[in-house]
């Protein structure tokens, strides 16, 4: 292999989870060839090197085979989302599905990573991402700043409480694009919040942005 660059792929935003089918898997390997490295990340998506002039033509095969492809490295990650196991219905599979096509790998001053949970249990564990939105019966909780990594850790804070689904996707791009914006460098997305303030990111985010009648701001 010559140049190598690695790509990103996931499976779709389902019911059940992360999950592979065998046939993907092979698809994967054969694709790919038996010198590729693939890396099992934390934010399920596996991390895939393929040669730099074949990387189109391998996406393309990969997304024909039901996978999502998107760049690795400093871009938000796809949706990190829980297993639905209220139902496609009840978890807001749609809503979740919707929010992973708008804000997949964009590329960010570091990588970002949001979260979906379908209910209050929160089992993908929302509230350690950058941004995790929570569903609460038929509306969204919107919060932000969570930080795992490190001995500074920390839970993510509430932004915005029930948004209704079509919100979720302006606010969450409005999020992203205002850090993008003002973000020092490769300032990480937690220290950006501690020196603009919560408050400056809901006025931009929500307040600025969306028809902020009837969402319950923190
Ligand atoms: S967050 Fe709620 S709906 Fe989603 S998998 Fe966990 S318990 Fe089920």
């Amino acid at each position: 292999m010559g140049e190598k660059t690695v790509i990103a792929v996931s499976s779709p935003i389902q019911v059940g989870g992360s999950l592979f089918t065998p046939e993907q898997l092979e698809r994967i390997g054969t694709i790919v060839g038996s010198s590729s490295k693939i890396e099992m990340t934390p934010f399920r998506q596996l991390y895939v090197e393929v040669a730099a002039e074949d990387r189109d033509m391998i996406a393309e095969e990969l997304m024909r085979a039901g996978l999502e492809v998107h760049p690795a490295g400093f871009v938000t990650k796809s949706l990190i989302a829980c297993n639905f196991c209220k139902g496609a219905e009840d978890a807001g599979l749609a809503a979740a599905v919707r929010l992973n096509e708008a804000i997949a790998g964009i590329e960010t001053p570091t990588p970002m990573k949001i979260g979906y949970a379908g209910c209050a249990l929160g089992t993908s564990e929302p509230l350690l991402k950058d941004i995790a939105i929570v569903k609460m019966r038929d509306r969204f909780d919107l919060y932000v700043g969570g930080e795992p990594k490190g001995l500074k850790t920390s839970f993510a804070e509430l932004l915005a409480a029930g948004l209704v689904e079509e919100q979720l996707v302006p606010a969450v791009l409005a999020i992203i694009h205002f850090y993008k914006a003002n973000a020092k460098g490769k300032e990480k997305f937690k220290k950006f919040i501690l020196r603009i303030s919560l408050e400056e990111l809901k006025k931009a985010a929500i307040e600025e942005n969306l028809d902020v009648k009837g969402i319950a701001q923190s």
